[in-house]
């Protein structure tokens, strides 16, 4: 059960980002090696609870054996506690970097619970880097085809699990690259794409077939058995504002995937230099926008955020063990502070208008102080409008639901909410047809895309077994 006394002991100690001074010089890992020792100490303090809430619902998604490998990695037991730790947990190498981590919210020493992500993050680098991570091959196989239409973090948990279970697997991309938004997405510096390419060699040797270039359609989807769309939700949700087609306007993942493409490419990345760039969107895609034109030299960086700005601390509606809703400053935004000297954020203010010269460049933005009505809708405050100046607006107000090239392909049809969500809550659309990740459950997270795949397999599995 770890130390006894461990986390009276040890205080929390996170594994620090580089220096935002230094880093924001290049794109490479945010993440700094990890010490042994101050790892074993972490686990350490982990106190093997009655109710582990780390790994509940309000926890781990995967329900990761968090106090199980927490105890074998503080005895130094290291590769049984890597072992402990993938069988629930397909990718840490994933989850170790980009996971928000829920499981340390819920622990139950609350704000200063357990470092559990830094500490799968240290296990699965160590499992890499002496060989422990070996491809593993089912021992038969069924004779049983599956199709997988997407290779984010849902299509891929899937497509690893089918796998294991010796179905034949087959997954169809249409980027030039594996991985869906860990690819295409999250920032260079927040997941490095050696460390996707390496899952997905890794997974081709313990043979899945990747098809890239490849829109799935339904002829080629027709020899499968069993096909399980992961084709993410990736409609951005646009302004409702005049000139949405300027240069100069553009959504972020978009603007995010060309970067990724450009540096991937060998080729300078220069989109942001010289420009003040307005970046619409107080979340997690708005402070990686944020991050990134800081890198590219832009000349300023302002995020717009509609809603106040959430508390402190947690209020008394949001108790643990849920989920803090409270103020984050994220690694964009403190490297803004570290060159622009204070937040980036700007809260309860929106777009009005976008001002343009006469070729249809982006000027400006006039923005609008917002207040919250009795109703608890936000309107605009007459009289407070601003101008500010802006060359470059990326448009980070969130997702809206998966696209529709695919529904149409398959004569789908999405709900209200533009996901391929069964009415009973289950992963199963009828026929061989699954759903899985964002596009059944509209815009998540990577560990709930990959704990969604990971149920949609077992669902497509029992079918496969039937047929
Ligand atoms: C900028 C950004 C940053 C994020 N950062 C984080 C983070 O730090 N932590 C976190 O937990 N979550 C983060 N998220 C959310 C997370 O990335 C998503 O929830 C997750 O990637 C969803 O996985 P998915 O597999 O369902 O879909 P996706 O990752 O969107 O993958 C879907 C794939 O399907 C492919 N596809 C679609 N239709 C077809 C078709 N017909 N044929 C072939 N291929 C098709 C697409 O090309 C794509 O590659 C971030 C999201 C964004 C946009
Ligand atoms: S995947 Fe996320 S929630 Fe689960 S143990 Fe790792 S850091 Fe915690």
């Amino acid at each position: 059960m770890g130390k006894a006394t461990g986390f009276l002991e040890y205080s929390r100690k996170e594994n620090p980002f580089r220096d935002a001074g230094e880093r924001l010089h290049d794109y490479a890992d945010l993440h700094t090696a990890q010490g042994t020792e101050e790892r074993h100490c972490q686990a350490g303090r982990c106190m093997n609870c009655g109710v582990p809430f780390c790994q509940s619902s309000f926890g781990c998604p995967l329900h990761n054996l968090i106090p199980e490998w927490n105890d074998l990695l503080w005895r130094g037991e290291e590769r049984e506690a890597l072992e402990r730790l993938m069988e629930t947990a397909p990718f840490p190498e994933f989850t170790g970097r980009v996971c928000p981590a829920l499981c340390e919210k819920a622990c139950n020493l609350a704000d200063d619970g357990v470092t559990n992500r830094d500490n799968e993050l240290y296990l699965i680098e160590k499992g890499f880097a002496e060989s422990w991570v070996r491809p593993r091959l089912p021992r038969e196989r069924t004779g049983k085809r599956a199709a997988v239409v997407g290779s984010g973090p849902s299509g891929l948990a899937t497509a690893d699990l089918l796998n294991r279970l010796g179905h034949s697997v087959t997954v169809f991309e249409r980027a030039d690259r594996a991985g869906g938004l860990l690819m295409y997405g999250i920032p260079n510096m927040k997941l490095p794409k050696d460390i996707v390419a390496r899952r997905i060699r890794l997974m081709e040797e313990e043979g899945v077939t990747f098809r890239l270039n490849t829109e799935a359609d339904a002829e080629a989807l027709e020899k499968f058995d069993a096909v399980v769309l992961c084709g993410g939700a990736r409609k951005p949700r646009s302004l409702n504002v005049e000139h949405m087609d300027a240069e100069g306007v553009r959504f972020a993942v978009d603007f995010l995937s060309e970067t990724t493409g450009k540096l991937l490419a060998g080729e300078d990345c220069n989109l942001a230099k010289g420009l003040h760039v307005l970046v619409i969107g107080g979340g997690d895609t708005g402070n990686d926008c944020v991050g990134t034109v800081l890198r590219q030299g832009c000349a300023s960086v302002t995020q717009l955020e509609m809603m106040p700005a959430p508390p402190e601390f947690r209020t008394a509606g949001n108790p643990w063990p849920e989920w803090p809703r409270t103020l984050r400053t994220d690694y964009g935004q403190l490297e803004a502070i570290c060159v622009q000297g204070s937040d980036p954020r700007i809260y309860e203010t929106t777009v009005k208008r976008i001002l343009t010269d006469e070729q249809n460049h982006i000027t400006g933005a006039e923005t609008v102080k917002l207040r919250r009505t009795a109703e608890g809708k936000m309107e605009p405050i007459a009289g407070s409008e601003q101008t500010l100046a802006c060359e470059l607006m990326l448009i980070a107000a969130g997702f809206v639901g998966c696209d529709g090239k695919t529904l149409e392909t398959l004569s789908l049809i999405a709900d209200g909410r533009g996901r391929l969500m069964p009415e009973d809550s289950s992963h199963y659309l009828g026929g061989k047809l699954f759903s899985a990740g964002d596009m059944r459950t509209g815009q998540s997270l990577v560990v709930r895309a990959l704990a969604d795949g990971r149920a949609a397999a077992l669902e497509a599995d029992a079918l496969l077994r039937r047929a």
